[in-house]
């Protein structure tokens, strides 16, 4: 069993988009965070964003209304962001407060400024194979992770568990490319799926995606998979100071014996989805230098 180690090919993927910004005509590449509130997780994931745009040599701006905007104020912001020049990407961390519908946020980001990849027009150039899109991070740094692994999807039958539209279904549109990176036969499994082992058994490819810990157990798995766990979940423990330790959706102690190849949790997909934020801003950068529309 080989562990894939998501924090050196992330680590990987920032030097080489450190390198490319450095050679990048012009201005820097910036980013727009938005923070609404002070939820404790967004406060650490919008610092992790900051600190590695730093670290790349992207502009961040740093944008943080209160828990009371409402949608109106929300869209006029993001209307502003659309509008300036100077700014290449929009993040809008989620989860949002329950008062603000998130679907219709995104939707209002400039789609060729969407670098979370979660705006309609993106989506469908994903399914339209359109590579001026932007993909969701963490999708696209599950192929990313399988890529630089040396993983092949061709030909490979990829069992995706989940199917939200931040995870499990861009990352089944991507392993369908037809591309050499992808060409995998695909399937969806979900809450309503009849007997999943069945399904889950068949994978050579097996993308974990449903935010349940540890569902996934030995007898779910075929000797010699490549699991890529997308999970994370806090279970409580009383060993640890936190009170909670961090599991995945794979139970790994029982099923990465039998894995050719396993991300762990932390440390496998959670690093990439950052690296690929930047991946993508990087790209808008570039888009948005060029003439006209894209
Ligand atoms: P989500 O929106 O809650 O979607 C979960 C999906 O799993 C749904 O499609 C659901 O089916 C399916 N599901 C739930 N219970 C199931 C079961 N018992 N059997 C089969 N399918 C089941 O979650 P998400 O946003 O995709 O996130 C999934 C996990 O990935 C979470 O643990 C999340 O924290 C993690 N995540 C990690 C990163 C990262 O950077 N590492 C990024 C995003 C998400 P239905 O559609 O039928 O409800």
């Amino acid at each position: 069993m080989e562990l894939i180690d998501g924090n050196k090919i992330a680590a990987d993927i920032i030097a080489e988009l450190k390198a490319e910004v450095a050679t990048l005509p012009g201005r820097r590449p910036c980013i727009a965070l938005v923070r609404v509130g002070e939820d404790p997780a967004s406060i650490s994931y919008v610092a992790k964003k900051q600190k590695t745009s730093a670290e790349i040599g992207i502009e961040s701006r740093l944008i943080f209304p209160p828990v009371t905007i409402t949608q109106d104020e929300l869209f006029a912001l993001i209307d502003g962001l659309n509008a300036d020049a100077g700014v290449d990407g929009i993040l809008v961390q989620s989860p949002l407060p329950k008062h603000l519908n998130e679907v219709a946020v995104f939707r209002r980001i400039a789609a060729h400024k969407d670098v979370d990849g979660f705006h309609t027009m993106n989506l469908g150039k994903l399914a339209q194979e359109d590579a001026t899109g932007f993909v969701a991070c963490t999708p696209a740094g599950i192929m990313e992770l399988l890529q630089r692994s040396g993983v092949k999807l061709s030909g490979q039958h990829v069992v995706v568990l989940g199917r939200s539209l931040i995870v499990g279904k861009p990352a089944a549109l991507l392993a369908l490319q037809r591309q050499p990176w992808a060409n995998a036969t695909v399937t969806v499994c979900h809450s309503q799926t009849a007997n999943l082992p069945a399904f889950t058994r068949q994978a050579d490819i097996l993308i974990a995606a449903i935010g349940k810990p540890e569902f996934v157990t030995a007898a779910m798995v075929k000797p010699g998979v490549v699991v890529i766990d997308v999970g994370v979940n806090r279970v409580p423990d009383a060993t640890k100071k936190s009170g909670y330790r961090l599991t995945g959706d794979v139970h790994f102690p029982s099923v990465s014996p039998l894995c050719s190849k396993i991300t762990p949790v932390p440390g496998g997909v959670g690093p990439m989805t950052v690296a690929l934020l930047m991946k993508n801003t990087v790209k808008a950068r570039r888009q948005n230098a060029l003439p006209g529309p894209v």
